[in-house]
């Protein structure tokens, strides 16, 4: 059994930032990941600001929560520009703002009162009618009516900025078990010791710390401790076209339906917003439903309608995780040595803060927002 100072639970993007934080201050830091359910790998790029309408309308009831978890977004895309300084690499980031679309003068009004909420709690947000949104973003077809435009909202390239973390986390010596599924977690001495199962293969390890950071997986693993943590997996689609000559140049949702689009720096456009994927076979493997294809590709061509002469190159779904709609931050009831990392809504956005967050939580330190409603212990 080898000793290290923190186990992190799951290589996705709230694993692998907290480990990075770890690892600069010193910390012998091991990741332990199963590589099979990651957001992480699969999602769309957005860097979300403003609420999106797919929460409103799905979760009425968690809009007070969200609301009050809105500060943590635009801190969540400042610390995204702050890595891409820190890793030296490219990681596309571009805050070019988001307009979220209205077809008719009723979801304009939906519109309209969101964003005098959101600029209540200090979101750069204006509403534009529909010659002004032509001057911005020609691109959008005539069923356009207007859009809320969030100024700070934008994209980056998650290829480039897993790979790049992923990169900078081997130079700093940080281990990382892949194909490994953590099967057991419990007190051992001062610190935890954790059961991990590779390819039918049994081990153990041990570590002075745990961070859950394992998304949808970690509801399992705080079971392990007696600790409930309600997370969910919600498998979602994706689909991305052939490059094409600068087109869109925002973020772009719509007030009404679920969908994102961007276009990456290479030209392809990611055209994302949570239509659903199902899980198939005994594995339980996210797969895409081919009618969600059709569903989202056909609402972007709705918005953009040059959008029509693209081909589709690759579509794939991914499982994203959920709980109330706010982040699962701190320590686990009765374990002053276990941390749970889990983002809330729009969780590649809010990462690397999370993971900030989750490795001062482990050094002592403080997290530099204020956590206590994200506690775990809210579960009961
Ligand atoms: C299709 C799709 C599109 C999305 N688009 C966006 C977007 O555009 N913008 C945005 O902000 N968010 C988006 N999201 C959400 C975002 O990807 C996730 O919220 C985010 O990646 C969560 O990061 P995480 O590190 O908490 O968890 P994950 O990325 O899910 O990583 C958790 C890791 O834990 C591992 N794990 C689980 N259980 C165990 C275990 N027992 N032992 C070992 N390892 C374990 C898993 O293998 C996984 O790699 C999207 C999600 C999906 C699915």
């Amino acid at each position: 059994m080898s000793g290290f100072d923190v186990l992190v639970a799951g290589g996705g993007i709230v694993g692998m930032t907290a480990a990075l934080d770890l690892a600069r201050e010193g910390r012998s830091v091991i990741i332990v990941d199963e590589g099979r359910h990651s957001g992480t790998t699969a999602n769309a790029g957005s860097l979300h600001i403003q609420m999106q309408s797919r929460f409103i309308r799905m979760y009425p009831e968690q809009v007070a929560d969200l609301e009050r978890s809105l500060p943590l977004y635009p801190a969540g895309a400042a610390r995204w520009r702050e890595l891409e300084a820190e890793l030296g690499a490219d990681l596309e980031i571009k805050s070019s703002g988001g307009l979220m679309v209205a077809d008719d003068a009723g979801q304009f009004a939906f519109l309209a009162d969101k964003c005098a909420r959101e600029r209540r709690l200090g979101l750069d947000v204006h509403m534009l009618e529909r010659a002004e949104l032509a001057r911005i973003a020609p691109y959008l077809g005539e069923a356009v009516h207007g859009a809320e435009l969030c100024v700070e909202e934008g994209k980056l390239n998650p290829l480039k900025a897993n790979e790049a973390i992923r990169t900078t986390l081997q130079a700093l010596g940080v281990q990382r078990l892949d194909e490994t599924v953590i099967t057991a977690l419990s007190p051992a001495g001062h610190g935890i010791e954790a059961r991990l199962s590779h390819r039918g293969g049994q081990r153990s390890l041990s570590a002075g710390q745990v961070i859950l950071a394992a998304g949808s997986g970690t509801g399992q693993l705080a079971a392990m401790l007696g600790v409930t943590i309600p997370t969910v997996a919600e498998p979602l689609h994706v689909n991305v076209t052939e490059a094409t000559a600068p087109l869109i140049g925002h973020l772009v949702q719509h007030a009404e339906r679920m969908i994102t689009m961007k276009q990456l720096g290479a030209g392809q456009v990611v055209i994302g917003g949570g239509w659903p994927a199902r899980f198939t076979g005994p594995e339980e493997f996210p797969t895409v439903d081919p009618a969600s294809m059709i569903g989202n590709l056909s609402l972007a061509q709705h918005i953009v309608p040059r959008l029509g002469s693209l081909r589709v190159i690759r579509t794939w779904a991914g499982v994203n995780t959920t709980t109330d709609g706010q982040c699962v931050l701190g320590k686990l009831p009765g374990h002053d040595n276990v941390f749970s990392a889990v983002p809330g809504d729009a969780g590649y956005t809010l990462g690397p803060l999370v993971g900030r967050m989750a490795a001062a939580l482990a050094m002592g330190r403080d997290p530099g927002h204020d956590i206590a409603r994200f506690t775990p212990a809210r579960f009961g």
